[in-house]
């Protein structure tokens, strides 16, 4: 018999009814072993304990029926020019006709003759013969003549489906693996905790979860609420927080850090040349900061901060200690623009305090960039400032004794590490983000991170006024900004970039730009998006930021970065398309000069006439499934009345965690933090939003894990210690640890 941790080890192709060909194909669901299969739960389950016969069926009601395809027709809309597939169902009391739209392939599948199950919502609808019983868009399933009762009379589960594998393969196949496989699954979770947490073995959940008995709660499996699947997700999030925790210690014990003097010359300088005094939420957090940078162990921190609250003072004093013991520093930023303009807001105080600071960027020239690096190996630049081009392999420093890196999460969970590990010692890392992650998020992507917030802004900055238009006002935002340019302000209009159509973006804005001008033709307007060279975007910017522009037309690259104080408007068109963050970090971009900003969007949703005024921040008839779906799933499609209703919080909320925390709920974890990052860290049950009591619970129980067992060498834990190995191991260098 297989020792039992090594199911992942059972390839997938020697499960009953699988073989060589069907495992190809089940890799596309990212199932190649046994356990991976198990651990495959259906993203839904249909009620078929009750096949309605179709004469009982009442219109308004949920049922499931069974009957024989009769027909099948095609048909094109005249108005609309939708495909209508016309499917009419007997079985041995009545007919029913159901409705597909837009799925003409379906012909193919409803032939005459073929047994089928439907489920969904019947809708009578009159007819000039009388009325008739319609079922629109049901769920439906073919059933094959050995399916038998199999189908039917229990609770079935719906799993995602790849080209050549069905939900009911899928069935069957799970079927064999629990009977074959089951009783070798180990608990890598010790039957203490589980017990004390309240949760089922592992035993007892693939069961449940795959071949649900009739008595339980359709609801319940649907909304992925069991203890069975709180049981899976819980050991997800128990091995991220384990992983995450043993990083972070055995960082800190791995190599010695640098211990700085909390104070010296350059810094006393600094808070002399400074011409605002700080806030005192920016003393609070370089207290932190310097408290941790005098230690001997290495510096793990996240700053946050809304945009405008002042990062980049902060980031520059921990340069300082930094610089004044004789070392050097690196700030990292994802996009060439945040980095030009960190690097032009350091200069000021650099040359003040007699401090060589470089840029370093991807255009660089190969004689410029081998100058630069020639001086910065040789300690004669102190701070050097760059996007990802400075984790290549020639950059090298004499001393580097600090690491910012900014935005992190848009570079991926492990980049940080590259950096680091261009000294020989531990050097302090300090992340900041002015993007607001909700906290169940930080505590996944930056849980190995002590956390500093400055909660406050300077004196002076009154919030953004937002407001709502429909296209067909556009005229009014036009008024509002040409008033504003009249009184000498500037202004942004942004276009959204989606991806896909990056081409019609680009053209959305050219011809945006045109009819601006055509609008406003006193004025001068300028075109930035992400197609054109680091040069031409630096020329616009540089144009910008010296008023040669008044109005700068752009796709979403300026999100981060731009810091112009003599902008107040900030336009973005199809508001709708963005998240609520993102539309956050934008509106930040105006009203930080002491001036107040506007924030106009213009929405293609139609009247916001009826919406009511007050809002509250739990959005009540979302789907519960939005939560409960598995990732990947792609978010679900957002109603109308939904999209408006985000956009009015927008309107009337200043507090970008609330907007990211609602983001999160309606959109999802790899859209709040770009899809690269979450890649990195996605579950098969967990879900960020609905188990967030779960997360904390799992992050007491590593830390009290590891409290009575740092390396996870007893034996209980030994099951728990290989699973870990395997799943984090590597992305998170775990190897020293045993
Ligand atoms: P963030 O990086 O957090 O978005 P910045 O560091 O760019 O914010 O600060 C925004 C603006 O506010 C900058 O122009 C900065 O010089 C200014 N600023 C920062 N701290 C203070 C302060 N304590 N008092 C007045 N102005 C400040
Ligand atoms: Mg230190």
């Amino acid at each position: 018999m297989l020792f039992s941790s090594q199911l992942s080890q059972v390839p997938i192709q020697y499960a009953k009814g699988v073989g060589p060909k069907r495992a190809l194909l089940l890799e596309k669901l990212g199932i190649r072993s046994v356990e991976d299969a198990l651990w495959y739960i259906p993203w839904r389950y249909d009620n078929r304990l009750e096949i309605l016969p179709i004469r009982n069926v009442v219109p308004g009601v949920k049922v499931t029926v069974r009957g024989i395809v009769e027909a099948c027709r095609v048909a094109i809309t005249s108005r609309r020019r939708l495909t209508l597939v016309t499917v009419i169902v007997r079985d041995d009391t009545g007919v029913l006709e159901c409705l597909f739209f837009n799925q003409p392939f379906l012909k193919g599948t409803f032939t005459p003759g073929v047994s089928v199950l439907l489920t969904g919502m019947v809708t009578a609808s009159s007819h000039h013969r009388g009325s008739k019983l319609i079922m629109k868009a049901p769920m439906y399933e073919i059933l094959d003549e050995d399916d038998g009762d199999q189908e039917v009379g229990r609770i079935i589960p719906i799993y995602h489906e790849t080209h050549g594998v069905s939900s009911k393969q899928l069935r069957r196949i799970l079927q064999g693996i629990l009977d074959q496989y089951l009783s070798q699954a180990v608990d890598v979770v010790p039957e203490s905790l589980r017990k004390s947490l309240g949760l089922p073995s592992l035993a007892e959940s693939f069961p449940v979860l795959h071949s649900p008995s009739s008595e339980r709660s359709v609801a319940q499996l649907n909304a992925h609420e069991t203890s069975e699947h709180r049981r899976l997700a819980f050991e997800e999030l128990l091995l991220l927080q384990l992983a995450l925790a043993m990083r972070r210690t055995s960082l800190d014990q791995l190599v010695e850090g640098v211990s700085f003097s909390p104070s010296n010359p350059l810094v006393t300088r600094f808070r002399e040349v400074l011409s605002f005094s700080l806030t005192a939420a920016q003393e609070r957090v370089i207290r932190e900061i310097v408290l941790d940078m005098s230690q001997a162990t290495a510096m793990n921190r996240l700053l946050q901060g809304d945009v405008g609250c002042g990062k980049t003072i902060v980031a520059l004093y921990a340069m300082l200690i930094a610089c004044g013991a004789g070392y050097q520093a690196v700030l990292m930023a994802p996009t060439e623009i945040l980095s030009e303009q960190h690097y032009a807001s350091l200069m000021p105080y650099c040359e003040k305090l007699g401090l060589s600071c470089h840029l370093i960027k991807g255009g660089l020239s190969g004689r410029a960039r081998e100058e630069s690096l020639a001086l910065l190996q040789s300690g004669a630049v102190h701070i050097v400032v760059g996007t990802h081009a400075l984790l290549q392999p020639d950059v090298r420093f004499h001393r580097l004794g600090l690491v910012i890196v900014d935005e992190q999460h848009k570079f991926g969970v492990l980049q940080r590490a590259r950096l680091r590990e261009k000294a020989s010692w531990q050097p302090d890392v300090l992340v900041m983000t002015a993007t607001p992650i909700p906290r169940t998020l930080a505590m996944t992507i930056y849980g190995d991170l002590d956390v500093s917030v400055i909660d406050q802004f300077p004196p002076g900055r009154k919030p953004v006024l937002t407001k709502l238009f429909m296209r067909s006002q556009r005229k009014a935002v036009y008024e509002l900004l040409q008033k504003e340019l009249e009184g000498g302000r500037q202004a942004y209009v942004v276009f959204p970039l989606v991806e896909p159509s990056e081409k019609v973006d680009l053209q959305a804005a050219v011809e945006g730009a045109e009819n601006l001008q055509k609008a406003l033709p006193a004025f001068r307007i300028g075109l930035l998006h992400g197609r054109m060279s680091s040069k031409d975007k630096q020329h616009v910017m540089d144009d910008f930021q010296s008023r040669r522009i008044d109005i700068l037309v752009s796709t979403t690259v300026v999100e981060v970065g731009l810091d112009i104080h003599n902008a107040t408007v900030m336009v973005i068109e199809h508001a709708e398309r963005f998240g609520l963050a993102q539309l956050h970090q934008l509106r930040g971009r105006v009203g930080r000069g002491q001036s107040q900003g506007y924030c106009l969007l213009v929405h293609g949703l139609g009247s916001m006439e009826g919406m009511e005024r007050s809002f509250s921040l739990t959005l009540e008839g979302m789907p519960p499934s939005s939560a409960g779906i598995t990732w990947p799933m792609p978010p679900p499609e957002m109603s109308r009345s939904l999209a408006k209703h985000r956009l009015k919080v927008f309107t009337e909320c200043q507090d970008g965690f609330a907007l990211a925390e609602e983001d999160l709920k309606i959109r999802g974890p790899g859209q709040v933090l770009g899809v690269q990052q979450w890649g990195e860290l996605k579950f098969r049950v967990a879900d960020l939003v609905r188990d967030v009591s779960l997360l904390k619970k799992a992050k007491d129980v590593a830390r009290n894990i590891l409290a009575a067992d740092p390396e996870l060498q007893r034996s209980e834990h030994s099951s728990l210690r290989k699973k870990l190995m395997m799943q984090w191991g590597e992305k998170f260098s775990l190897g020293a640890v045993g």
